[in-house]
């Protein structure tokens, strides 16, 4: 085994036995959370060592950089989950239903209406999570806070989308746990089971406050290397 590979092997032992205390600290049963292994950017001998350390569900952030990496190994990784987390161009709608078994960043009307067709036209149904800027943030992807019950109303009456759940990505200098209350309250309020939220550096407060997936990459794979083109 490479000494890459070995980190990355020992890095999720580490992160699995750190999750399971989150799971504890919270009265929560350890298998209620999912480990999401964000691989963007990391080359495909990084996802195979994860792979290899039984990893399973991966998140990556661009359906180009995806669909290079990953239909490879499904036929000897049956198990293999793959969930698109970056920002999803509605001109990429298709290729995403075709790839991904969750889109975690539906986050307008006419992405709504492309994944709709998309999955009509490809008898292909992945999970659907809608992103929520729940900091409001001007220059990040995801529903504002105050279009998040109209917009989920909209998904299921007028494009009659299955929702599964909720994602965000709290603003990167504020205390993230009053963002996770309120996915977590949002979620509650619509029946949604699935709460994709936490990163390297604040996963176990993710947890606490209900979390179903965290996402983490640099605590699995190290720095990223720099993104390619496009
Ligand atoms: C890159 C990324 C992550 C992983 O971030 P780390 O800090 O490396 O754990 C999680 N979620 C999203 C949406 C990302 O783009």
């Amino acid at each position: 085994m490479s000494a890459a590979a070995a980190a990355i092997r020992e890095n999720l032992t580490r992160l699995r036995d750190r999750i399971a205390e989150a799971c504890i600290r919270a009265n929560r049963a350890p298998a209620s959370v999912s480990l999401v292994a964000v691989s963007k950017f990391n080359p495909a001998e990084a996802v195979e060592a994860a792979l290899a350390a039984g990893q399973t569900v991966f998140g990556e952030n661009r359906v180009q950089e995806a669909s290079a990496k990953f239909p490879p190994l499904r036929p000897s990784h049956p198990a293999l989950e793959l969930r698109i987390i970056g920002a999803l161009q509605t001109n990429k709608a298709r290729d995403a239903v075709r790839l991904a078994d969750a889109i975690e960043t539906l986050d307008r009307p006419r992405l709504a209406a492309a994944l709709a067709d998309a999955m009509r036209k490809e008898e292909r149904r992945p999970a659907l999570l809608v992103q929520v800027n729940t900091g409001d943030e001007p220059q990040k992807a995801g529903v504002p806070r105050a279009e998040a019950d109209p917009f989920l109303r909209l998904c299921r009456d007028e494009h009659g989308l299955a929702i599964d759940g909720l994602m965000c990505i709290p603003p990167a200098e504020e205390d993230p746990r009053p963002h996770f209350g309120l996915l977590a309250e949002l979620a509650a309020r619509h029946a949604l089971p699935t709460l994709s939220m936490g990163m390297s550096a604040d996963f176990e407060a993710a947890i606490a406050c209900g979390a179903t997936h965290v996402r983490l990459g640099t605590a699995i794979f190290g720095a990223r290397p720099a993104p390619g083109p496009g």
